[in-house]
């Protein structure tokens, strides 16, 4: 349906609206890139590059490391809510194309999502974490995998501090037995990194080696 109205419709940009690309160029180098120095685990930027960092210290992260492309912010947080509430398929594509452009491929043997909340998917009818997934996998030459599940009963995240969050979370995925794959896990945002650390540990649990992280956005530091 989306996709049909994205054909019918002129051609104007996600962001800025502007007749032309779905992402212009003056968007795209508007994006707040997330570049290095990072914290080796979780992708955090730092002054210099550091092992682990006051975010993750002493953290049980389910996930060997995470990166992400764009800070959640300005542009960046504009993109990921045009990717979460436009409908537009094709945003995917592009949102791919930049994580592509700023994340290394990790080396890894499947690619999976964070699964989508029954009743939000249901409301929105489609799912974004999935789309840019699918998207990423085809542009890194992974498999595209559904690894992922959520259980029943599982609550939104939204309103939610850390520490409850984390609480909210736990035990709220299942995985498939996944043997002992190397597993990219791909999500819109990592705020917190509550939702990405349950998935991994799912995902760990049913049998995998070894899980990285990959979002589009991230939120930073001020
Ligand atoms: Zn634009
Ligand atoms: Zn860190």
């Amino acid at each position: 349906m989306s996709s049909l109205l994205d054909l019918l419709l002129p051609p104007v940009c996600a962001l800025c609206r502007r007749a032309g690309p779905l992402l212009c160029a003056a968007c795209l180098g508007g994006l707040p890139l997330i570049v290095a120095p990072l914290c080796a685990t979780c992708g955090m930027p730092t002054a210099v590059e550091v092992p682990d960092c006051r975010e993750c210290r002493g953290r049980r992260l389910g996930f060997a490391r995470a990166r992400a492309a764009v800070a959640y912010r300005g542009a960046g947080r504009e993109l990921v809510h045009a990717l979460k509430e436009g409908g537009l398929r094709a945003l995917a594509v592009q949102a791919a194309s930049v994580v592509a452009l700023a994340v290394p491929r990790p080396e890894a043997d499947a690619l999976s999502w964070v699964p989508a909340v029954r009743w939000r998917e249901l409301r929105r009818g489609y799912h974004p974490p999935e789309l840019l997934g699918r998207a990423l996998a085809a542009r890194w030459g992974l498999p595209a995998a559904p690894l992922l599940a959520t259980a029943p009963f599982r609550r939104s995240q939204r309103g939610l501090d850390p520490a409850a969050r984390r609480a909210n979370v736990r035990g709220a995925f299942r995985a498939r037995p996944c043997g002992r794959m190397r597993v990219v896990l791909v999500d819109d945002v990592h705020t917190t990194g509550a939702t990405l650390t349950a998935c991994a540990r799912a995902l760990r649990s049913a049998g995998a080696g070894r899980v990285e992280a990959v979002t589009l956005a991230r939120a930073v530091r001020p």
